[in-house]
């Protein structure tokens, strides 16, 4: 791997989908993802299961030959749902302990095609930042334009005047996985550096 590839993004959280999707673009892009993710040499975190999106993601980074890190709850694990060849596997108690364990391991987020558990992820993050907790980069990654609702929905918020543009403009927006992770690399490599991040709460 090249020097400076990553720059200062050594790891990367990706919020998706527990399902796959009915589209194929959404399985495509993931793999892409996985795979611009190892050969850039980003550790890859997410939540550790072992379905829809969130397998695929993790299988093209393994394969690949990167290393993905999984943070789960033990009710998950119990149902043996998690992934079994991931590079580590943190069980914790609550899904509280989860979000705030994937945020530390993590020098930036974003969120591929997902559903409730996505978006709620994404946007706790993102709040996160917006209150200046965190300086970590926050990414959308709109695949086939599935975040267009999303953006008509903050759209809205703006126009009613519960959204500044530069909140909103806090998360950057991609179309593909490369240049999500150029742009994130970019934008990381802007910080002066991070202090530790403890999620509040
Ligand atoms: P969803 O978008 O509703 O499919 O939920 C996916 C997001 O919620 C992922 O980013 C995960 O972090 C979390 N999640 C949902 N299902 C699982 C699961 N079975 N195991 C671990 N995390 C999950």
């Amino acid at each position: 791997m090249k020097e400076g590839v990553r720059g200062k993004m050594n790891s990367i959280c990706i919020f998706l989908g527990a399902n796959p999707g009915t589209n194929k673009i959404y399985a495509k892009a993931t793999k892409e993802m996985g795979m611009e993710i190892a050969t850039r040499g980003i550790t890859c975190v997410y939540g550790g299961s072992n379905t829809g999106l969130m397998k695929l993601l993790a299988d093209s980074v393994l394969e690949s030959g990167g290393k993905v890190i999984g943070v789960t709850v033990n009710a998950l694990k119990d149902k043996e749902i998690y992934h079994p060849d991931l590079t580590e596997l943190h069980v914790v108690s609550t899904m509280h302990e989860r979000k705030a364990l994937m945020a530390e391991l993590s020098d930036g987020f974003v969120a591929l095609p997902g559903g409730i558990g996505t978006f709620e992820e994404f946007f706790e993050v993102f709040t996160w930042g917006k209150l200046g907790f965190h300086s970590k980069p926050c990414g959308l990654l709109n695949i086939n334009n599935y975040y267009a609702p999303l953006e008509a929905l903050l759209d809205n918020a703006q126009e009613e005047g519960f959204l500044d543009s530069s909140d909103r403009n806090l998360a950057i927006r991609a179309n593909t996985p490369a240049d999500m992770l150029d742009l994130m690399i970019k934008k990381g490599n802007m910080k002066k550096g991070q202090k530790k991040f403890t999620p509040p709460g």
